[in-house]
């Protein structure tokens, strides 16, 4: 049984090919990925339509996926600041019941997170069967924050410190394939921003004063670690993006197409699940028509 004709299905494979990053490619960053690509489409107004479907088309799958209960889906979001992961999960998740959905987002650890290894936090939040967890920032810090500033990893007090990050990659990886293999999807989206679009709209922070509140002095310090961060990514990207739990690299530059191509994305992942309502067996049926009858003449 299928949910929605093929066409858009075959549109959303087209659209998200391209910013697939191939398990066991080596990526360089910016040079593989281009934040202003906007997949053939003109402008804001020829993309509406689409955004409009692709939300549609996630709020009839998430409700299949409530009722059915067997799969769970995990989205994780990665960016640099004002890259726009919240404006990305406000109009995705647009159309889905708040009950099916639950958005984490990760901060500094507390004491009690630094206590345990470092998969644990993310452990604790992951998504029941029938759920979407979205994680705006996740374990995906571990390897990037946390390489980018060394003495975060000090704060952590490991044990070893010998190839490190190596070591994360491959428990990064295993603790994704244990999830797929008991019924989670994985779909892990990189905002890719440029970096004059950043300045761009750090600045429209400063300026325009109903966006004042978001400014944080914060993201300009961490500006200034725009290469080390680039690097970062490409080899998180280059190390993590599996057959089971591939990366996608998401055009960041045009809020408009990052919306697309982030609920597109979403889409394709929930529609290899193909959750179905379930049916019931003739005897549940026959039984719903008795109560249903004393119902109507009671
Ligand atoms: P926004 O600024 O849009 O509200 P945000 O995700 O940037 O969202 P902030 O409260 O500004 O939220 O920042 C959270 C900070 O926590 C980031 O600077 C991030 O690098 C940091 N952080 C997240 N995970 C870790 C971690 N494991 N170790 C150290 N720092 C972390
Ligand atoms: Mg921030």
């Amino acid at each position: 049984m299928t949910t929605v004709p093929n066409q858009p299905r075959d549109r959303i494979a087209e659209l998200i090919a391209p910013l697939r990053v191939r398990p066991g490619a080596t990526v360089r960053l910016p040079k593989d990925f281009d934040p202003g690509y906007t997949g053939g489409i003109s402008d804001k107004e020829a993309g509406v339509e689409l955004l409009q479907r692709g939300v549609t088309m996630l709020a009839d799958l998430q409700s299949r996926l409530a009722a059915q209960q067997t799969d769970g889906l995990l989205v994780v979001l990665q960016a640099l600041d004002a890259a726009g992961k919240d404006g990305t999960i406000r109009h995705v998740m647009s159309g889905v019941n708040p009950q099916g959905v639950r958005v984490h987002s990760f901060k500094v650890p507390s004491a009690e997170e630094l206590d345990h290894d470092f998969l644990w936090r993310y452990g604790c939040r992951l998504p029941a069967r029938g759920e979407i967890a979205i994680f705006n920032r996740s374990h995906y810090e571990e390897v990037l924050v946390v390489r980018v500033h060394k003495e975060l990893l000090d704060r952590q007090r490991v044990p070893r410190k010998g190839a490190v990050w190596r070591r994360r990659f491959e428990a990064i990886n295993a603790f994704e394939r244990h999830l797929t293999g008991n019924g989670f999807r994985i779909v892990k989206l990189f905002l890719n921003v440029s970096k004059e679009e950043q300045r761009k709209r750090l600045l429209a922070r400063i300026d325009r004063p109903e966006k004042n509140w978001k400014f944080s002095e914060a993201d300009i310090r961490e500006r200034g670690y725009w290469r080390d961060y680039q690097r970062a990514y490409a080899d998180m990207l280059t190390h993590t993006s599996t057959e089971h739990a591939p990366w996608h690299v998401i055009p960041a530059d045009h809020k408009w197409f990052s919306r697309i191509a982030a609920a597109a994305v979403i889409v394709n992942a929930l529609d290899g699940i193909d959750p179905q309502y379930p049916v019931v067996d003739t005897q549940a049926r026959r039984e719903l028509l008795e109560v249903r009858d004393a119902l109507e003449h009671g």
